[in-house]
């Protein structure tokens, strides 16, 4: 996919805002989903304000394991905290929640290890770091 795909692209040196309205959210979970190997899974995306989804996050996923449905909150740009988080992504953020679907099955097994969320969110930020820098390339 090029870059004739985002609208509101701002690109400065290694900086890039990627703001995507609700139809090209649709084309990248498609595109993910795909990729990520999730077709088995009905999953939904939409773009939701602040009040739908927990403070200081940039996007949020709910799932139900043994039906394999899952739905993301992508937080409305209106409504990011600039300054505080960096850059918007919000690809990035799509495929952070959708590699939580990967996750589940260990994620319901470890919901009393304290530690466990934080290794997992560390594994989805590399992972999704490297698997965005590979598609733009
Ligand atoms: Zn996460």
């Amino acid at each position: 996919m090029g870059w004739l795909f985002y609208y509101g692209v701002k690109q400065m040196e290694d900086i890039k805002e990627v703001i995507l309205n609700d139809e090209q959210l649709q084309e990248k979970l498609t595109f993910w989903q795909k990729k990520l190997r999730l077709q088995d899974w009905i999953i939904e995306v939409r773009v939701a304000r602040a009040s739908e989804i927990e403070r200081n996050r940039a996007a949020e996923v709910s799932w139900v394991l043994p039906k394999k449905m899952a739905s993301i909150c992508i937080l409305d740009q209106e409504d990011y905290p600039r300054g505080l988080m960096g850059e918007r992504d919000m690809e990035n953020d799509l495929v952070h929640e959708l590699l939580h679907l990967h996750f589940a099955p260990i994620h319901d097994f470890n919901s009393d290890n304290e530690h466990y969320e934080i290794y997992e969110e560390q594994a989805i930020e590399s992972i999704t770091y490297g698997l965005i820098a590979l598609e733009r390339t």
